[in-house]
């Protein structure tokens, strides 16, 4: 059976990596897939996949810290379907520095995307979901979000802070049936780590119990376990995807 059979379901950062693999797995579960990112192209040629992957698919534009481009792109949504089922909130961004290097606007950026912008789209959502009486909301944390990491100090804050709206936002939503839940992958291979050297890679994947990095899918695959009715007496949870890196 198909785990998110008609649930609508809206993934920002959709264009690449894991959100592209989230939108492409929400596809095959069944879902009316939502796939927002900044590029047209991108969500364009992401919302083609799910289509031929026989799911009901449409890419929007959406620049998470625009609130005006969330609002409009909700409002889109509930025009259209009458619901929002999902968000997830997987858009993210590093700009790397010690803290002594680390300029205000590298501070600034990753905290405007990260963490307002996180704020941003689930603020869209609550309402209908609350009204709706159900709904899920995922957010993208990492274990750097954990346990910190040299040279992150804006990336560590915000998957930290994501955190924190995902244990508050439990408490205030899941009363009104709606669950919030964080996964905090370890090492995926996606675009987002694509300038890190191969030597340093395979260093880093030695670390790993697992002795591998993760692939996108793997954490598509938490996502949609998530967001699915099988998981429905779990709220306010972080989940570990990081092949036992945090161990
Ligand atoms: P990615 O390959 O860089 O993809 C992120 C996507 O988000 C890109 O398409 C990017 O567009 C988009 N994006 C950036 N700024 C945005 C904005 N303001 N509004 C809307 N979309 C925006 O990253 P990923 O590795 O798949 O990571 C996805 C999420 O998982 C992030 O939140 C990341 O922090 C988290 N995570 C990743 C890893 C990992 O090892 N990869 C580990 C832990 C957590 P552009 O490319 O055009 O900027």
């Amino acid at each position: 059976m198909k785990r998110l059979e008609g649930k609508v379901c809206l993934i920002t950062g959709a264009g690449q990596g894991i959100g592209e693999a989230t939108a492409l797995k929400f596809a095959r579960e069944g879902a009316v897939v939502v796939a927002c990112d900044l590029k047209p192209e991108q969500v364009e040629a992401v919302a083609q996949a799910c289509r031929a992957a026989g799911a009901q698919a449409e890419g929007h534009v959406m620049d998470v810290t625009d609130r005006a481009q969330v609002d409009a792109v909700v409002a889109g949504v509930l025009a259209a379907h009458g619901r929002i089922d999902v968000l997830v909130n997987n858009a993210g961004i590093t700009q790397d520095a010690r803290l002594q290097k680390m300029t205000l606007e590298q501070f600034d950026r990753v905290i405007d995307v990260n963490l307002r912008g996180v704020f941003h789209c689930s603020q869209a959502v609550s309402n209908q979901m609350v009204s709706q009486g159900s709904g899920v909301i995922l957010n993208a944390s990492s274990v750097v979000g954990l346990y910190g990491n040299f040279g992150q100090t804006n990336y560590a804050a915000t998957k930290f802070g994501v955190i924190g709206f995902t244990k508050t936002w439990a408490r205030e939503l899941s009363p009104k049936g709606v669950r919030v839940n964080a996964v905090a992958p370890g090492f995926i291979k996606t675009p987002m780590i694509a300038t890190v050297p191969d030597k340093v890679l395979d260093d880093l994947a030695q670390k790993v119990p697992l002795k591998r990095l993760g692939q996108a899918e793997e954490i598509a695959n938490a996502y949609a376990f998530l967001a699915s009715d099988e998981a429905s007496y779990i709220t306010g949870a972080v989940l570990e995807v990081d092949g036992g890196l945090t161990l």
